[in-house]
């Protein structure tokens, strides 16, 4: 009997059009637990390096987390992992909303996507019969469309439908996939979606999904009720709203837009407007929330209720949150109203809200400065908003100069040349970043930035306060009910940072409490990932009702397979370093891992040395960033290092596959 977990996932290839029901083996659970975690390995044993993103043998994996389907308040992600077209690495991609926990009520963990569809289809899993379906009449719909003509063509309405818009279908590098109340947007993932003929994945289970020891388990899970219930009532003191409670940043909730909108950079992440904030502006924001936001809503099991429905006179409903609420109004210098409309038709289209308006806006910065002519933008609108409408509809069509920037700021600058690269200033691993610019060095942001892997900054960060509190007075009421701390040292870390003279950035923290730092961060981030847990409810916030002392907990009495903070800790390690090694070999090193050239104004590169050493060695790895052979030893990576060796990863930085140019070249024609 297997419990939290199915047991089972569907492997189905698109060129065959077969579908088979195939069993897990337990013992992966155990080394790898599940979500992030077993598609790590998935793609490891089965997506060499010489496979391109746009190639049959990529996989497209859509995992429920370890945990989803059982009661864990929260407990909803679905982890999609494959290749990635714009970074050419490992992407891993999480989605809220229902889609997970349905799968899990179907009978499955994952959905694994191999080969190519000739034609346009969609899948539908419903418990144990999984179809291949026609979807020619849906091919350039919307995907929140899609999802609803779906359930209607099925006479489903509680069919959950993962789905892309135009853009997967035009495998631009930043579609996405959306589901309803959330969406997988980083990576590119939609591309890889469109590319193998998919439009959609509809799915609806009515089976139960059983926990090891329910009695203990309903406990745990009435105890993080009760503290969300408290937390809420209680947020902590001193810190900024969106980090002093839970959820997600309730972003459709507030109206006070100074911090973001004076702190990070508008148009092609290039301007920072202090004073731009004033009574005026927030009474035409606040008017445009609230007259276009119908409800606030949650994802599955979770009383949060991060996001909210948007309906834009004469448009269709569609769901937001975070901090998408601003991304195309500050890339377009434009007001509120103008961003929440033009998020409705993004996404339909189904494109990342973080890389798109910032692609629009670079694509105009290259305009003004001669570099793109008006030949480039021929039929263009004059009007700035008008301009933004138009880009979107070239990019998601590849039409002109769309099909330039579909691919991103990155793939585009090569293609433009003519000193075009220094405009695509914001990317990390080729995949562009919040839009934000600042001036002194923080260290630990530094690690973050370099060496996360899921190349989103607030996907690594959280559990740490980002800046220290002005007075040890402060720190110290920061630090008396931090129960969450792996470890008594980080509150000492903590209660000796100061904002300014030798315990203050760049030095301290120091690097080894840096490594501490980030470690503690990204593991929360990993856990997650493979349980399926929402990060607004744990590794996000700095006080939050999951954390490294319960989880143990709730996988022991979920899965059955007891677990403590060390076995704990141990497998997420050997997850993520199976990440790296995916990366690894697929030519990631250390040039690899670093900031965006004009983050900080204010660099050390000694000291930036230094960290990254510091923190390499702390990982187990080389020089390079590749894992060592002791460091793989000793997490049962053994096949790791073989095929290192086999490759010659080791060997003067051999084995590196040539990773710069465009996933367009491995396309399957
Ligand atoms: S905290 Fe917010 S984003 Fe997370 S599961 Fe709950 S409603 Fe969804």
């Amino acid at each position: 009997m297997r419990y939290a977990e199915t047991g089972f996932n569907l492997e189905i290839d698109l060129s065959r059009g077969s579908i088979d029901k195939v069993e897990s083996d337990p013992r992966d659970t155990e080394r790898y637990l599940g979500g992030l975690g077993t598609n790590a390995k998935i793609l490891w044993d089965r997506v060499p390096p010489e496979v391109e993103p746009f190639s049959p043998e990529n996989l497209l994996i859509f995992s429920a987390g370890l945990l989803c389907g059982t009661p864990a308040v929260g407990c909803n992600r679905t982890i999609v992992t494959t290749v990635s077209p714009q970074t050419r690495f490992m992407a891993f991609s999480m989605m809220g909303g229902f889609w997970a926990p349905e799968l899990k009520y179907a009978g499955y963990d994952k959905v694994v996507l191999r080969g190519k569809s000739p034609d346009l289809v969609y899948l539908w899993i419903h418990n144990d019969k999984v179809e291949i379906r026609d979807a020619s009449h849906l091919h350039g719909k919307g995907a929140v469309e899609t999802g609803e003509l779906i359930r209607q063509e099925l006479k489903e309405p509680n069919a959950q439908v993962a789905a892309i818009g135009l853009a997967g279908e035009s495998r631009v590098y930043f579609a996405s996939i959306e589901q309803g109340r959330s969406s997988a947007s980083r990576g590119g993932l939609g591309a890889v979606m469109g590319d193998k003929g998919l439009k959609a994945i509809a799915v609806r289970g009515t089976k139960d999904v059983y926990v090891a020891r329910p009695v203990e388990y309903m406990d745990l899970c009435n105890q993080v009720l009760d503290y969300i219930k408290w937390r809420n009532e209680n947020p902590i003191p001193g810190v900024m709203p969106i980090l002093a409670g839970l959820g997600s940043p309730q972003e459709m909730r507030v109206h006070d837009e100074k911090w973001h909108t004076e702190n990070f950079m508008w148009g092609n992440s290039r301007v920072r407007r202090k004073g731009f904030w004033t009574e005026e502006v927030e009474k035409s924001w606040t008017d445009a929330l609230e007259s276009m936001r119908t409800r606030l809503i949650s994802c599955y099991n979770c009383p949060m209720k991060c996001g909210a429905t948007i309906s834009p006179p004469g448009l269709s409903t569609y769901m937001m949150k975070c901090f998408s609420k601003l991304t195309y109004t500050m890339a377009a210098f434009s007001d509120l109203e103008f961003g929440l409309s033009i998020a409705q038709r993004a996404t339909e289209y189904g494109v990342d809200a973080f890389s798109s308006p910032q692609v629009m806006a670079f694509a105009l910065e290259l305009y003004a400065d001669g570099i793109l002519s008006d030949s480039d933008f021929s039929g263009m609108p004059s009007d700035n908003e008008g301009r933004f409408y138009w880009l979107l509809d070239r990019i998601v069509r590849r039409e002109g100069i769309g099909d330039i920037l579909a691919d991103g700021t990155y793939w585009a600058a090569k293609r433009i040349a003519k000193g075009a690269e220094a405009y695509a200033h914001n990317t990390i691993k080729k995949h562009e970043q919040l839009p934000l610019k600042l001036s002194m060095l923080n260290p630990i942001y530094f690690l973050m930035y370099a060496t996360g892997e899921k190349i989103n900054i607030t996907q690594i960060e959280g559990q740490f306060p980002q800046m220290p509190f002005p007075t040890r007075e402060q720190r110290e009421e920061f630090v008396k009910d931090w129960f969450q701390v792996p470890d008594e040292k980080f509150k000492q870390y903590f209660l000796d940072w100061e904002l300014r003279g030798e315990n203050s950035f760049p030095y301290y923290p120091t690097p080894e409490m840096c490594c501490d730092i980030v470690d503690w961060q990204e593991k929360m981030h990993y856990i997650d990932d493979a349980l399926g847990m929402c990060a607004g409810l744990s590794s996000f916030p700095l006080k939050p009702p999951y954390h490294i002392h319960n989880y143990p907990k709730f996988l022991s009495a979920g899965s059955g397979i007891e677990f403590d903070e060390a076995k704990l800790s141990e497998a997420v390690k050997r997850y993520r370093t199976l990440v790296r090694a995916n990366n690894v070999r697929r030519g990631m090193r250390r040039e690899d891992d670093k900031p965006p050239e004009n983050h900080w104004k204010k660099r050390f590169p000694e000291l930036e040395k230094k960290l990254l050493d510091t923190y390499y060695a702390f990982k187990g790895w080389n020089e390079q960033g590749i894992p060592t052979r002791e460091s793989l030893n000793e997490l049962g990576l053994d096949y790791v290092y073989d095929d290192f060796e086999k490759r010659g990863v080791y060997e003067n930085n051999g084995g590196k596959p040539p990773a710069d140019s465009p996933a367009e070249d491995g396309k399957e024609v």
